[in-house]
């Protein structure tokens, strides 16, 4: 088993298995002494797990109940959160019991949001069965939905008391998933691990999956342990993501996952800051043959212009300026404030 520490203002373990989703319930119990426990899962994860999920926590001695919602992007809604208050109150959550986040970025999400509102904050547990819930969206404590008027609009830091990741799972996702946090995957080789870009470069991704979601992780841990509440340093995580969030909001969240989004949002931004000297020469290039490798996109066919306009209203921005993510070269990037007046200018 492989176990990273996060040393956030309430620390927890992440632990990797594969098969450990099965025996939860042993991981779980030594943290707390929760009477019940809430299993939240969407309708395509929840067939899959939950019942293997709810035998070992039963085991374990807890009571077990199961809220399924429809899956996708859609339901992480407010709407969604208060069916799952509702359940929580007629299944008599206490302070003291669980929450159990089984699925990806949405249900973790949701899941964690509910947990760190509901009577003022309870435990949660996330069993991440994406990839890119794995690698990211799991570890690091934001929790929240969307609104009408854009994605994580609402939301709280809640960390949880402990991360299940199980490597086995992803071998009953559509590959589709996989690709999607494939995209994150190469971010993080990209802002800070050149030695994770060359394995992804070397070997196949899906053949050591386990060693790039340990290092993944490993990066976000570091990150989001110096920076908790993202004011600071954590914004390197958003490396492709300002242009990235664009291109979801233009093909209206259908056209492209979020890491295809990603993919295409870092390979289009560094080819721009490449042609203007702030990123070495090669890199660009580098960075779109290993997104074709793993079938992910490096443009768009939305004009850069319209690309740029679409980025108005973008969470990271503050007041009058864009946070940007450049690389310096592979494995190394910094943050570059650019006035939301003069987008085109300074990309054009
Ligand atoms: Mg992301």
């Amino acid at each position: 088993m492989k176990t990273i520490e996060v040393h956030t203002g309430r620390p927890y373990d992440i632990l990797m298995e594969r098969g450990i989703l099965s025996r939860a319930g042993d991981f779980i119990r030594p943290l707390t002494g929760a009477i019940r426990a809430v299993i939240v899962s969407d309708s395509h994860v929840a067939p899959l797990y939950a019942d293997q999920v709810a035998a070992s926590l039963r085991q374990n001695g807890f009571e077990t109940s199961l809220f399924v919602f429809e899956a996708g992007e859609a339901s992480k809604r407010l709407a969604t959160i208060e069916r799952l208050y509702l359940h929580l109150f007629e299944h008599d959550i206490t302070r003291t019991d669980l929450i159990v986040a089984l699925g990806g970025g949405v249900t973790g999400d949701m899941a964690g949001f509910a947990a760190a509102s509901y009577l003022r904050g309870i435990d949660f547990v996330q069993i991440p069965t994406s990839l890119l819930a794995q690698v990211d969206s799991s570890v690091g404590g934001k929790t929240g939905v969307d609104l009408p008027g854009g994605k994580n609009l609402v939301g709280a830091f809640w960390q949880p008391v402990r991360v299940l990741i199980d490597p086995d799972t992803l071998q009953t996702l559509p590959k589709t998933f996989f690709r999607d946090g494939l995209g994150e995957v190469v971010k993080y080789g990209c802002i800070r691990s050149r030695k994770l870009f060359e394995r992804l470069e070397q070997e196949d991704a899906a053949e050591v999956i386990e060693d790039v979601i340990f290092e993944c992780v490993s990066i976000k841990r570091d990150v989001v342990e110096r920076d908790e509440r993202d004011t600071g340093e954590r914004a390197i995580l958003n490396f492709g993501h300002t242009l990235g969030h664009a291109l979801e909001k233009l093909g209206g969240y259908t056209e492209l996952t979020h890491g295809e989004a990603v993919a295409a949002g870092a390979a289009i931004l560094t080819r721009l800051t490449e042609h203007k000297g702030l990123t070495e020469e090669g890199t660009s290039a580098r960075l779109e043959a290993l997104l074709e490798k793993y079938g992910l996109p490096t443009g768009s066919r939305y004009p850069l212009t319209e690309i740029l306009s679409a980025t108005r209203g973008d969470k990271k921005s503050t007041g009058k300026s864009l946070n940007f993510v450049f690389l310096r070269n592979i494995g190394e990037c910094y943050t570059q404030k650019v006035p939301t007046d003069g987008l085109v200018e300074f990309f054009g």
